[in-house]
């Protein structure tokens, strides 16, 4: 049975218009981080919730210092997290730690700098106006304000922000369970030499090592020969605990379309071409109810077609939006020849040079040499048609390590 071509962006667009986010979770924080906030967290009260000191020194009226130098009494201490030692009288001053809550009656800060202060009396020398060094309630956010807005990739800050406001736990879009299934029968595990006709299982690690830069933990089952009967049974097995399968191997034309006939059987699958190179067959369906993509067997299909679609579709899938990878424009070192009806995703380093960016190819086109995909950091897309892109032409890179690890 022949497979369909299709266009890149087509199949790239049907992929996204057929997943949704999963539903939200509640989490505690820390498990919050690198998720994505499903709804606006807002302020349950004013941060800070009291007026604090800005400085070290001393909280005074500021009418009684209006007419410095003057002398006031010392009543008492105002530490940081303690209730001030009573209250600020006319004539009277206390001394305050930074952060500490301003005591009654005070209305700003004297620093400690602009004082002279025996055990019982402080001079200060010169005047503060009402405010002064202190910091109000409400400064950061006020009640019902917005402390990080849904939509927001949960770092550092926006943990602390959070906790800042109370939250012991926020609702998340949570990172997708996905299972990585590894057919063929020539694969082996690997840790041992591979006997005549094997190979280690090299697309599983691709896969799995793609999802946990995603943060996803992926589930691998052992390898699965090209027998139906197996594969049906790690499919039904595993669905329970995930959401989305991932297979490579088994796509191509000709072969024993093992995959092709037990995903028609539990679920559905749409099987194409795509007019690329590397990776033309693969699938997009479901298999027991959760999301599936059909990956070809070649190891650098494998890792474009990832990086094209299936990355993207995961993205969305936890609540992301910001789903495509930068884009940069370099100058070609040498000629890359296109495909009359293919787009090309060419194996690139690209680096710096005065200024100016620039990239080299890594290797030959053949999608087998996973090895031109370890020395790159990106994809140049060369569009289909007759003419090469030349030597110090630009060209559109997808980059797939950011710019700052290369040591070119
Ligand atoms: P297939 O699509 O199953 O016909 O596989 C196409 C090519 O990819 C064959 O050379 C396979 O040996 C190879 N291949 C399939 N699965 C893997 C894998 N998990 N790791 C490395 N190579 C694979
Ligand atoms: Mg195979």
């Amino acid at each position: 049975m022949g497979y369909e071509m299709r266009t890149v962006a087509g199949v790239r667009k049907d992929i996204l218009d057929a997943v949704r986010p999963l539903d939200p979770v509640t989490v505690p924080l820390l498990d919050a981080w690198g998720c994505v906030l499903a709804e606006d967290a807002r302020a349950p009260y004013d941060i800070p919730t009291f007026a604090s000191s800005a400085m070290d020194g001393y909280a005074v009226r500021s009418e009684d210092v209006a007419g410095a130098p003057v002398t006031l009494k010392r009543v008492g201490s105002a530490f940081i997290g303690h209730t001030p030692e009573g209250e600020v009288g006319p004539g009277q001053t206390m001394w305050i730690a930074t952060g500490a809550p301003v005591p009654p009656g005070a209305d700003c800060i004297a620093p400690k700098e602009d004082v002279t202060s025996t055990t019982d009396s402080v001079a200060v020398h010169k005047a503060f106006t009402a405010g002064q060094f202190i910091r109000p309630p409400g400064q950061d956010l006020k009640q019902g304000d917005v402390v990080v807005p849904a939509g927001k990739i949960l770092a550092g800050p926006e943990l602390g922000n959070l906790s800042t406001a109370g939250f012991a736990e926020v609702a998340v879009y949570p990172k997708v369970r996905v299972c990585v299934i590894s057919t063929g029968d020539e694969l082996i595990e690997p840790g041992t030499k591979p006997a005549y006709g094997q190979i280690p299982d090299g697309n599983g690690y691709t896969i799995c090592g793609c999802l946990k830069e995603l943060g996803i933990e992926p589930v691998r089952p052992p390898i699965v020969p090209d027998d139906e009967t197996l594969l049906r049974e790690v499919f039904v097995s595993r669905a329970p605990e995930v959401d989305v399968f991932i297979s490579s191997g088994g796509m191509s034309v000709g072969d024993l379309d093992v995959v092709r006939k037990v995903v028609e059987e539990l679920g559905r699958i749409d099987a194409y071409k795509v007019a690329m190179q590397p990776g033309m067959p693969q699938a997009f369906g479901s298999v027991e109810g959760r999301t599936y993509f059909g990956l070809p067997g070649n190891p650098v299909s494998v890792f474009v077609s990832f990086e094209l679609f299936i990355r993207p579709a995961l993205l969305k899938m936890m609540g992301r939006t910001d789903l495509d990878r930068p884009v940069v424009s370099a100058s070609l070192d040498e000629q890359m020849a296109g495909l009359p009806d293919k787009t090309r995703y060419s194996r690139v380093l690209v680096y710096r040079d005065n200024g100016s960016l620039r990239a080299r190819s890594t290797g030959p086109a053949a999608s087998n040499l996973l090895g031109t995909v370890v020395k790159a950091n990106g994809l140049a897309v060369i569009p289909p048609g007759d003419e090469p892109v030349r030597a110090g032409e630009q060209v559109n890179i997808q980059l797939y390590r950011p710019l700052e690890q290369i040591h070119a």
